[in-house]
C-alpha cells in the first residue's frame, strides 16, 4: 500500500476555504480532514474534535515542548498547529490528509523538504469581495475583521509560492476545480525530485 500524501490547503479568511472542503470532502473517499489544534475559542456551532481541538494555550506549549506538531504557527493572536501523530497514523493507512493550514505552515512544510505534498491556495476573486463575506459571516468583532484583512493582504502575497491557484468565484465551480485538482494529483505517476514512482500497482 503506497503511503497517503497531503494536500496542503491555505486561503485568507473568508476566501470560502471551508464551504469548499465540507463540499468536496464527502465526494472522495480515502481522504481525511487534519482536525487542528487551536487555542482560540470556539466559534457559535463548531465541534470539539471536529473543526478543531480547542486547547489552552499551557497545553498548546507543552505540545510544542514535546515536539508534537508536524508545523505550528501564531495566527491572528491565536496558536495552530498540527498533530504529528495523527497525520502520520492516516498517512501510514493509505489515507490522504487535508491540512487547512496558513502560509506559514504551508512555508514550514514546504522548507521541512516534505515533496510528497500538494500545495494549494484558494484565492477570494478581490480583496472587497473579502471584507464583504467577512462581514456576511457576521462571527467576528470590527476589531478582528481589520486584522483579518490586514492578514489576507499579506497571505495573498504568498499564493506565488503554491502549485495550484484556485480562484474561488462561484461555489458550484470551484467545488469541480478542487476535487479534479485532487483526482489529477492522485493519478500523478511521480512526485519525487528523483523520479521515484510514488503510487503503485498490485500484483493481484
Ligand atoms: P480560523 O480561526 O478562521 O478557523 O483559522 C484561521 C487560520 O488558521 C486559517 O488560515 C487556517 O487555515 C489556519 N489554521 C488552522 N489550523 C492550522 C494549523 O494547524 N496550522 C496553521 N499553521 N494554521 C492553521
Amino acid at each position: 500500500m503506497s503511503k497517503g500524501r497531503l494536500f496542503v490547503i491555505s486561503a485568507p479568511s473568508g476566501a470560502g476555504k471551508t464551504t469548499l472542503l465540507k463540499r468536496v470532502m464527502p465526494r472522495l473517499t480515502g481522504l481525511s480532514f487534519s482536525v487542528s489544534h487551536t487555542t482560540r475559542q470556539p466559534r457559535p456551532g463548531e465541534c470539539e474534535g471536529v473543526d478543531y481541538h480547542f486547547v489552552a494555550r499551557a497545553e498548546f506549549e507543552k505540545m510544542i515542548g514535546e515536539g508534537a506538531f508536524l508545523e505550528h504557527a501564531r495566527v491572528h493572536d491565536n496558536l495552530y498547529g498540527t498533530s504529528r501523530m495523527a497525520v502520520e497514523r492516516l498517512q501510514q493507512q493509505g489515507i490522504d490528509v487535508v491540512l487547512d493550514i496558513d502560509v506559514q505552515g504551508a512555508a514550514i512544510l514546504r522548507e521541512a523538504g516534505l515533496v510528497d505534498a500538494a500545495y494549494i491556495f484558494i484565492a477570494p476573486p478581490s480583496v472587497a469581495e473579502l471584507e464583504r463575506r467577512l462581514r456576511g459571516r457576521g462571527t467576528e468583532a470590527e476589531e478582528m475583521i481589520a486584522t483579518r484583512l490586514a492578514n489576507a493582504r499579506a497571505e495573498l502575497a504568498a499564493m506565488s509560492s503554491y502549485e495550484y491557484l484556485l480562484v474561488n468565484r462561484q461555489v458550484d465551480e470551484s467545488v469541480e476545480l478542487l476535487t479534479a485538482i485532487i483526482l489529477a494529483e492522485r493519478a500523478r505517476a511521480h512526485r519525487f525530485p528523483d523520479g521515484r514512482a510514488i503510487g503503485a500497482i498490485a500484483e493481484r
